[in-house]
């Protein structure tokens, strides 16, 4: 009972305005609420639905059809709440009539304040304002019974929702079970709708099912959502009775309802669990804990081709081909006891009797104590995967094979530089076995002088500018030498567009690269002897030329001295001519001498420096003694290998030029020494004489080419020299700091014969 006394709302029904305004103010002093006063029992009735007071006093005598005993009558049955008659004097006939509607209190005219406060308040504390069967309790003759009241009593008490309402939704009586599940109080309650709380939908719904009861049918099952006042959507479900009055025009209902929220809740989840079990790509099917199957989800069917009908009931074994013991039923059981679960890969068979792959995977599940109950086993179709492994696994082999047995060096770095993977002709290529290259950095075996990876294609590729890149580059074979290669190098990004590595195709160039270097050697061996052939074709025809001019001019001489009989002169002139055709035969030997050089057999003999150079000074002792030259000769000179015989003349000619240009030096001396560099003999012939002009150190060398015309000489011994010396595979130089500063010629030898023109 929510509801104190002194909140009641009372409904005041009395024809007679000055007493219904003279009780209306007494009860208002009393701490009683009075919405409205009636004047005739329907428009009693209307006030009731519309404010559903707590207690109505009635005044019995009415104007209109409908006295106040009739009121009651009407009031009690529509909306239960209590009602007390006011009246002057009763009939016995009235008052039996009036008992009938078991009204809460009796008021006979006059009363006073007391008298009717006392009976409000009776009324009002009554257990339930609705159940005016409890009002018999306290009518006059005391003739009812406890029985109603120990049945509202139950009613009041019950868990479920109790209510009742009129046609129209209007509440009559709530229970308190009904109050509390909407929170509210009964007079907050009664006289609202009963489906206020429920969505428009529901109402209209329940609505046209309650209109449909019929005395037949009385009794309708309904369910509806309400939002409660905390905005929480629960579900009720109610039993509605339909009372009838006696001309049937009339009715009320009577509602016992539950909450049903949980319930539908755990519909709707096992629906939806039900749903996913169906919308999974593989099949799920539960077992017994002996594998004997009680679900069959609709993948199942696809997979294996048997309706729910036909599989539910049997044992798993029978869509299992057991290959092996591995794999039986009775082993993946066994593995379930023993470690908890099972996953691997088994045979299926189908309906049809086909074979399929599956991956299957079964747990059991445990009740709240832990005991299992049934197993969960979910299979996959893994046809198609293993048809995708297996023609990957035949790519990957041809790509391997590919990989291996190509003829170019293919190799994968990663991005910081890493040898992630060499083919064979890679290894053969760097001379490292596999192990070991993979285990190395491209830097590692990268010649020093060149770039592992060009650092702009790194960064230009990673960056996504650049594809890929083909570039000359040098590595180090694991033996030391260099080897040339031609590198393509690419990036490889996997299928999200990230990095992973370089691929780079190697091809070993070395050959190429050797031949090529000896054909630019020999090139530019041949444009240096054609440039000096026709700088000695130039040379010869101009240097021959001048004695045979000299030898004309005097022999037309001679034949003018002839025809003149001009005698004297004649020997004079012969000696010229003579002179001249000397020299041109001198000239022609020397030439001669030079072309022999390189087609002459020479002997390849051991030959110490020092010995040789003194036999050398012997045979230019004449002039060294006339110009009284000293010459000194270092003891320790090497040991070469070549021709004997060009050696030697080599090293006369230096001395014999050296005594020769010494000019005016009154102390001329001549110093000749040797030492070993490396392979090779680097000797000098050093003197004190009239040097050389570094801007013609190299002209010397050539043919005829002489810088001092008044000395005696061909200008062939220095380009003989360096003939000599080249076809030794050696070098030789002059080095001087001018005229008058002396000259010193080198001679480089290698120790050994190296010159394959030499025999
Ligand atoms: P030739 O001695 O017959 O003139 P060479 O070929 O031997 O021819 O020498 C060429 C030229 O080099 C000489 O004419 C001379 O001008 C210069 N020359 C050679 N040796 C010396 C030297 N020791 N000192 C200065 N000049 C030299």
């Amino acid at each position: 009972m929510s509801t104190t006394t002194s909140q009641a709302r009372i409904i005041v029904v009395e024809d007679e305005i000055t007493v219904a305004l003279s009780i209306r103010q007494s009860l208002q002093l009393m701490g009683y609420t009075v919405p409205e006063l009636a004047a005739s029992g329907a428009e009693a009735i209307d006030k009731i639905r519309r404010h559903a007071p707590d207690l109505v006093l009635m005044d019995i005598g009415l104007p209109g059809k409908m006295d106040g005993i009739e009121a009651a009558r009407q009031i009690n049955r529509r909306f239960g709440t209590p009602v007390i008659f006011i009246t002057g004097h009763t009939d016995p006939t009235t008052f039996q009539r009036a008992k009938k509607t078991i009204p809460a209190g009796y008021i006979p005219k006059p009363f006073t304040e007391q008298e009717l406060f006392t009976a409000v308040e009776l009324a009002l504390t009554r257990p339930s304002p609705g159940q005016n069967h409890v009002a018999a309790k306290i009518t006059a003759n005391g003739t009812t019974t406890e029985k109603p009241d120990r049945f509202r009593t139950m009613i009041e008490d019950i868990p479920a929702l109790v209510c009742r309402f009129l046609a129209d939704g209007t509440l009559t009586y709530v229970n308190a079970a009904y109050c509390a599940y909407f929170n509210k109080s009964r007079i907050d309650l009664i006289g609202s709708n009963f489906l206020q709380y429920a969505p428009k939908v529901d109402q209209q719904r329940i609505r046209r099912q309650v209109e449909a009861l019929t005395p037949d049918a009385p009794v309708g099952n309904f369910v509806h959502q309400v939002v409660t006042p905390t905005h929480e959507v629960r579900w009720l479900q109610w039993t509605c009775q339909a009372i009838f009055d006696d001309s049937l025009n009339d009715r009320e209902y009577q509602a016992v309802g539950s909450d049903i929220t949980e319930r539908k809740q755990a519909e709707a989840n096992l629906l939806l669990s039900d749903q996913i079990l169906q919308q999974m790509p593989s099949a799920i099917i539960v077992t017994d804990l002996s594998g004997k199957i009680q679900r069959w989800t609709g993948k199942a069917r696809d997979i294996f081709g048997y309706s729910a009908s036909e599989a539910v009931g049997r044992p798993v074994s029978f869509i299992h081909l057991p290959q092996s013991d591995i794999d039986s039923t009775e082993r993946i059981l066994a593995k379930i006891k023993e470690t908890g679960e099972f996953f691997g890969e088994v045979t299926g068979i189908t309906k049809s009797g086909k074979t399929i792959p599956i991956e299957a995977s079964a747990k059991p599940i445990f009740d709240k104590f832990g005991r299992p109950l049934v197993l969960i086993c979910t299979l996959r179709d893994i046809t198609f995967r293993k048809k995708n492994e297996q023609a990957l696994e035949e790519s990957e082999e041809r790509f391997r094979l590919a990989f291996e047995n190509a003829n170019i060096g293919v190799w994968l770095i990663d991005l910081e530089g890493r040898l992630l993977r060499a083919n064979n002709r890679m290894c053969q290529i760097l001379g490292y076995n596999r192990d070991e290259l993979e285990r190395l950095n491209v830097n590692d075996v990268t010649h020093p002088q060149d770039v592992d990876l060009p650092l702009e294609f790194v960064e230009g590729s990673l960056a996504g500018k650049t594809d890929h890149i083909t570039f000359e580059k040098r590595y180090i074979h694991k033996q030391g030498y260099v080897v040339w290669a031609n590198a393509s190098t690419s990036l490889v990004r996997d299928s999200f567009g990230q990095p992973l590595y370089f691929i780079s195709h190697v091809q070993d160039i070395t050959r190429q690269k050797l031949i090529e270097t000896e054909r630019e050697r020999l090139i530019s061996q041949l444009e240096t002897k054609n440039t000096e052939l026709e700088r000695m074709t130039y040379t010869i025809s101009h240097d021959l030329k001048s004695p045979l001019i000299t030898i004309q001019g005097f022999l037309t001489l001679l034949e003018k001295d002839a025809a003149n009989n001009a005698s004297e002169r004649f020997e004079q002139n012969i000696k010229f001519i003579r002179a001249a055709a000397k020299k041109m035969k001198q000239l022609v030997d020397d030439l001669l001498e030079i072309s022999r050089i390189g087609r002459l057999p020479s002997l390849r003999e051991t030959i110490p420096l020092s010995e040789m150079i003194r036999e050398a000074i012997s045979m230019v002792a004449g002039s060294i003694n006339v110009r009284a030259a000293k010459v000194y000769v270092s003891h320790d000179m090497p040991t070469v290998v070549g021709d004997r015989a060009r050696l030697s003349q080599v090293f006369q000619n230096l001395i014999d030029n050296a005594v020769k240009f010494m000019g005016t030096e009154p102390n001329p001396t001549i110093k000749i020494g040797g030492r070993i560099e490396g392979n090779f003999a680097v000797c000098y012939v050093k003197d004190n004489g009239i040097g050389i002009d570094p801007r013609y150190h190299h002209r010397i060398f050539n043919l005829f080419d002489r810088l001092d015309t008044d000395t005696e000489g061909s200008g062939v011994g220095l380009a003989l020299a360096k003939r000599v010396v080249e076809l030794h595979g050696g070098q030789i130089w002059v080095e001087s700091a001018g005229a008058g500063q002396g000259s010193t010629f080198w001679v480089k030898l290698p120790l050994t014969a190296t010159n394959p023109d030499l025999p």
